[in-house]
């Protein structure tokens, strides 16, 4: 089974500088920038700059070059916004929406980062 990469997707708009975007740090093989619509103090999608649609995409097809850049950047993200552990932080929620039970919104691989106040729990009843 292959896996379908939609060019015109939203974020895929923002890496061809297309959409402007509030970026909080670029590297090789990543872009994180600011959720338009911020759902914690601080909200930043961090995604990989390769054409892949989920995570799953991602650990099956990219190479482990762009792997590793990808969440050590995922890493340095938590330690600017100075919420990592190894700070001392007050930790944060890393999510990944995927597919239509996961609601997915848009089909390019993002991490959320959220952070800045007590999240609760992960889901009702869990
Ligand atoms: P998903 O539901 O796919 O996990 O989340 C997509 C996220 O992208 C949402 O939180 C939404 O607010 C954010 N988003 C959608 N369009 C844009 C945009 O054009 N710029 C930015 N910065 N965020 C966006």
């Amino acid at each position: 089974m292959a896996y379908n990469y939609d060019p015109e997707n939203i974020f895929a708009k923002i890496l061809r500088g297309e959409i402007p975007n509030d970026t909080v740090l670029e590297t090789e093989h990543a872009l994180a920038f600011r959720d338009i619509a911020p759902q914690a103090p601080n909200h930043v999608l961090i995604i990989p700059k390769g054409a892949y649609v989920s995570f799953d995409h991602f650990a099956a097809e990219a190479g482990a070059d762009e792997i590793v850049g990808y969440i050590r950047a995922v890493g340095a993200v938590c330690k600017m916004l100075g919420v990592d552990l190894g700070s001392d932080g007050d930790g944060y929620r890393m999510i990944a929406n995927t597919g239509k039970n996961g609601v997915q919104d848009v089909p390019h691989l993002h991490v959320h980062i959220l952070a800045g106040k007590f999240l609760g729990r992960m889901l009702p009843n869990i």
